[in-house]
């Protein structure tokens, strides 16, 4: 009698073990990613600290993985607070920078969003990441082909990529409900406020010792230009240097 009853016993532990190891390697499916606990860090030292408030963009960028798009030697640091080489004389803004932009373009889900400068990538992914529908052009030709490749590998494939000099824009597409420009032109490029839309918002850097963002906007009575904070971008060079207008 007690044999009989201890083994249905047994056999009801082992079983209770069993379910118990087959939950728990359901529950932890892979291993935990790191890299989402630096970009917390990443959002709320670097960027929600200094102000910017747009949840979308805070979310974007929670999400973007920027150790994807820096060089492998630079991933130890891809989430600390500063720019990073990203090779060809090219560099990665810093974080902040990078949400302060996003913040000024008061995108919708949906919106047609040109980029000068696609650079690593980083840029053009949040701005994905956030639901617009984003071209981007590279004048370095590495470059362009790395970031579209990069992108494409991290499910960003949508972006468009384009090499070559961004001062004329990408007219095909136009107008556009944001214009990024992420490196920094002596003045505004005129083409590209030509191909913003009416509402539409223009983010760039401007000066050459001495740089600013400046903030352009459309309106239907014309275009209003603002002074936004002192940074320090790449130049843009191409067309704009040969006194271009
Ligand atoms: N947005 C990028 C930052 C790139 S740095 C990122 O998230 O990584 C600026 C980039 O602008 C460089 O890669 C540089 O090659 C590019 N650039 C400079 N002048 C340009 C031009 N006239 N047209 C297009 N890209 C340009």
């Amino acid at each position: 009698m007690n044999r009989t009853r201890r083994a249905p016993g047994t056999l009801c532990v082992l079983l209770a073990v069993a379910a118990l190891f087959a939950v728990v390697s359901i529950a932890e499916p892979e291993a935990p990613d790191e890299t989402a606990d630096a970009r917390q860090r990443m959002v709320r030292d670097q960027i929600e600290s200094r102000g910017v408030e747009d949840a979308r963009v805070l979310a974007a960028m929670s999400k973007v993985p920027r150790h994807e798009l820096v060089p492998a030697e630079m991933r130890p640091h891809a989430y600390s607070d500063r720019p990073l080489p990203i090779g060809l004389r090219q560099t990665i803004s810093q974080p902040y920078i990078v949400a302060y932009m996003t913040e000024q373009l008061k995108l919708e889900a949906g919106d047609r969003v040109l980029e000068v400068g696609t650079g690593s990538g980083y840029q053009a992914a949040v701005l994905a990441q956030m639901g617009a529908e984003v071209w981007s052009i590279e004048i370095v030709p590495e470059l362009a082909q790395r970031a579209a490749r990069d992108l494409a590998r991290i499910g960003y494939d949508e972006v468009h990529v384009r090499e070559g000099d961004g001062y004329r824009g990408w007219p095909e597409h136009a107008p556009f409900d944001a214009i990024i420009i992420t490196a920094a032109p002596p003045r505004v490029p005129q083409p590209l406020v030509e191909q913003l839309a009416v509402g539409g918002r223009m983010v760039l850097p401007v000066g050459e010792n001495y740089q600013e963002l400046v903030l352009i906007e459309r309106t239907e009575k014309g275009v209003e230009r603002s002074r936004l904070i002192p940074v320090r971008f790449v130049p843009m060079t191409g067309e704009v240097r040969r006194g271009g207008e």
